[in-house]
């Protein structure tokens, strides 16, 4: 899950949890806690959600007294309301219920953190405390990210999906992102002009709003568990080589970028 992802899932979570009192956690994969379970389910349980907030690729789920639950989905997981009496799924590695009978599970696809900590120690947390803001962010603004950019070196792709510099896009968006601004994945930060610095700006918010307005991803599941919007169609180069460039019609390429797998343009998207 990437950002539009997990700003879906945390606004329909929060309608949903937002003034209920938790009053039962299950947990099969305690690998994903940072604490055993114990000492987990005696902090959790009477405890009550008091917000539900998208950061990055986290989302954080306000409880009160004093803590904070900081959920990741790792490569990808389902995560399920159900209401009181209703079937749960098949599989799942976590079940919260709340004082009402309803809740969610979790189904891992392959790892997820479930890190509980309090209020007051969040700045320790150290896989989020350093995060970056996201792109929709209010204080993300064409300055910050000029701000973000200036004196930096390495490639913008690598740079883009540092969560330190910029939170929640994944190897899924940055494709189109990049495609949008015309910018090659290896592109070095210090040979962008300003006009590709405001291009890419724009790009990342267009396509991460447009996504959010389309329900997300086509293959991740919401809080209801329906399939998002945002699929092949929506696409422009990312997972479409040997198809034409909806701009140029050059054949889309699919090449490896460091770690990483990117889908570019030859023609839009020129190194040199
Ligand atoms: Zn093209």
């Amino acid at each position: 899950m990437e950002l539009p992802e997990i700003t879906i899932l945390a606004g329909q979570m929060g309608a949903e949890l937002v003034g209920r009192r938790i009053s039962e956690v299950e947990v099969s994969n305690e690998k994903c806690l940072n604490m055993p379970l114990g000492r987990f389910q005696e902090v959790v349980v009477g405890k009550e959600v008091t917000s539900v907030v998208p950061r990055g690729k986290w989302v954080f789920i306000g409880l009160e007294p004093g803590y904070a639950l900081l959920f990741n989905t790792g490569m990808g997981a389902d995560v399920i309301h159900f209401d009181a009496g209703d079937d749960l799924p098949e599989k799942y590695q976590i079940r919260v219920a709340l004082d009402d009978g309803s809740g969610f599970t979790v189904r891992v696809w392959w790892f997820c953190y479930l890190h509980l900590v309090p209020t007051d120690r969040l700045s320790e947390h150290r896989m989020t405390a350093g995060m970056g803001l996201s792109p929709l962010d209010e204080g993300f603004t064409l300055e910050h990210f000029r701000g973000l950019l200036a004196g930096r070196r390495g490639g913008i792709k690598s740079f883009l999906m540092n969560q330190r510099n910029v939170a929640g896009i994944g190897n899924v968006y940055i494709q189109d992102i990049l495609f949008g601004a015309g910018l090659h994945p290896l592109r070095k930060i210090d040979t962008l002009s300003e006009e590709e610095v405001g291009a890419l700006y724009g790009s990342m918010r267009g396509i991460l709003t447009e996504s959010i307005g389309m329900g997300g991803l086509a293959y991740e599941r919401d809080f209801y568990g329906r399939s998002g919007g945002y699929g092949r169609e929506q696409y422009k180069v990312a997972y479409k080589e040997g198809l034409p460039c909806p701009v140029c019609g050059a054949v889309i390429e699919k090449i490896r970028t460091g770690s990483t797998t990117s889908f570019i343009c030859p023609s839009c998207q020129r190194l040199e």
